[in-house]
Order: structure tokens, then sequence, then C-alpha cells
């Protein structure tokens, strides 16, 4: 099991509480915790939620600009915390740190493609609420059904393209394929500023393609698993 991790010398432990939780796919919670009245953030930033002994980090999916604080949570397979955040009583009491990390939104002059696999679409949901709208934004998922915030990015964002690995009478607006397959067939070459947010594999996948075809391109990420 990992262990509680030294907190960083300037990182203050924060006191929140489990207000809400929705369930925004079979795999996938929505958990809304107060905000202390001290904590700031930047968009695209996370905090490590602490319960009992473990910790582990969840990008936040609210503006600064918000209320609460969002997160939104892949309940894991035999997941400790992931599975325990799925069950706990609202009111639970829960710690934090943060915010931590640099996965922030860095304006150029070259178009900025966001890539997501599942969860680690919670950073981009910040910065679209926070107004970062002109983007294209790719999200990949099994399932039409995964598809979870949608309804808020689609009409939002610049170009918003769902990608299905399993698709299954999907609907006629979505690729059918991996994010990589949708970026080989359909991104025209050029210069991009590349966000890369989730699974270690699709990273991967995207850094070789990138610098295969996009040379002079930028790459920034964040490595969920
Ligand atoms: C910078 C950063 C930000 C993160 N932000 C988020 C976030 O916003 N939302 C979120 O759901 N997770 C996020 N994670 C992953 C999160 O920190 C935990 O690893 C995850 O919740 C599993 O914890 P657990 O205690 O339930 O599982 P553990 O008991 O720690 O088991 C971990 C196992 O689950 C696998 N795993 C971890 N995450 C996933 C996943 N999403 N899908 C499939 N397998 C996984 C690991 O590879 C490992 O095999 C983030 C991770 C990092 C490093």
């Amino acid at each position: 099991m990992r262990q509680l991790r030294p907190v960083e010398a300037n990182s203050e432990i924060y006191s929140t509480e489990l207000l809400d939780r929705r369930w925004l796919s079979k795999k996938t919670i929505e958990l809304k915790l107060v905000k202390p009245p001290l904590f700031t953030f930047n968009p695209g930033q996370r905090i490590c939620l602490i319960h009992k002994s473990v910790e582990r980090d969840y990008s936040l999916v609210s503006a600064p600009a918000d209320t609460d604080l969002i997160l939104c949570i892949r309940k894991v397979h035999t997941g400790i915390l992931s599975s325990q955040l799925s069950e706990i009583a609202l009111g639970t009491r829960l710690r934090f740190t943060g915010p931590h990390g640099y996965f922030t939104f860095k304006p150029s002059n070259r178009p900025a493609i966001f890539v997501a696999t599942g969860t680690g679409l919670a950073p981009f949901c910040s910065m679209v609420r926070s107004g970062i709208t002109d983007i294209a934004l790719l999200h990949g998922v099994s399932l039409a059904a995964d598809l979870y915030y949608a309804d808020f990015i689609k009409p939002a964002v610049k170009h918003y393209i769902p990608c299905l690995s399993k698709p299954n009478g999907s609907p006629e607006d979505c690729f059918n394929g991996r994010v990589t397959d949708y970026l080989q067939k359909n991104l025209p070459p050029g210069k991009y500023d590349f966000y890369l947010c989730g699974s270690r594999d699709m990273i991967h996948d995207v850094t070789v393609l990138v610098d295969e075809r996009f040379e002079g391109s930028l790459i920034y990420t964040e490595i969920y698993y």
C-alpha cells in the first residue's frame, strides 16, 4: 500500500466536508466538497485528498470562482480510496493539501488541442468553466454513456470531439475509434499546443504521433495512472 507522503513545506492541510455525490456514469462519481474560505487555485490544478491514512491526487473540475470544490472520480475496481469515496456518508469530514501542479493553460498563437481519456477530462472542465473555450477538446472513453459533462462542454468550446473505443450504436456526432486515431486521420499538419490528461498509454501514443506528424508543437501532460 502507498504510504502517506510528507506534506510539502509550503502546502497547507485544509479541512473539508462531503456535501454531495452523484453518479455521472456506471463507474464515475462527482463529489461536491466544501471550499475552505482561504483556498485558491488555478484552473487545471489538483488537490491531494486525504481520508484516514490514504491520500490520492484529484484534479479540480470546478472553476476557481465556483462556490464549492468539485471532483470527478473513476471508481477503480479494488481501488482503495476511490471505492471508499463512492460509499462514505454525506457530511464525512476529509482533509486535503494543495493546490498542486502546473497543468494550467499557457496562451500562445498556436491552436490548443485538449486530449483527455476518462476522468482526465477534469482539469479541462475547470479551464472551460473559467472561460478557456477557443480550443478543440477530444474526450476518449469506451461508451457513449461515459461522455459525462458533454452537455456543458459541447456548446462552450470551438470543437468537441467525443471518441468511442467500443462503439455500440454510437450517436452520429461521435468518432468511432481512439483519440490517437482521430488525430492521425483528421488533424491537419501544423504546430499545436497539446494538453494531454489521463492514462499513461494515451499520453505515450499521442506523444509519439506528435513527434512524427506535428513537428514544432508543444506538449503539456498530466498522467493519472
Ligand atoms: C496528478 C494526478 C491527478 C489525478 N486526478 C484524478 C482525477 O481527477 N480523477 C480520477 O478519477 N483519478 C485521478 N487520479 C488518479 C487517483 O489519484 C487515484 O490513483 C485513483 O483514484 C485510484 O486510487 P485508489 O486508491 O482507488 O486505487 P489504488 O488502491 O491506489 O489502486 C490503484 C490502481 O488503480 C489504477 N488506476 C488509477 N486510476 C485509474 C483510472 N482512472 N482508471 C483505471 N485504473 C486506474 C492504478 O493503475 C492502479 O493499478 C489522478 C492521479 C494523478 C497522479
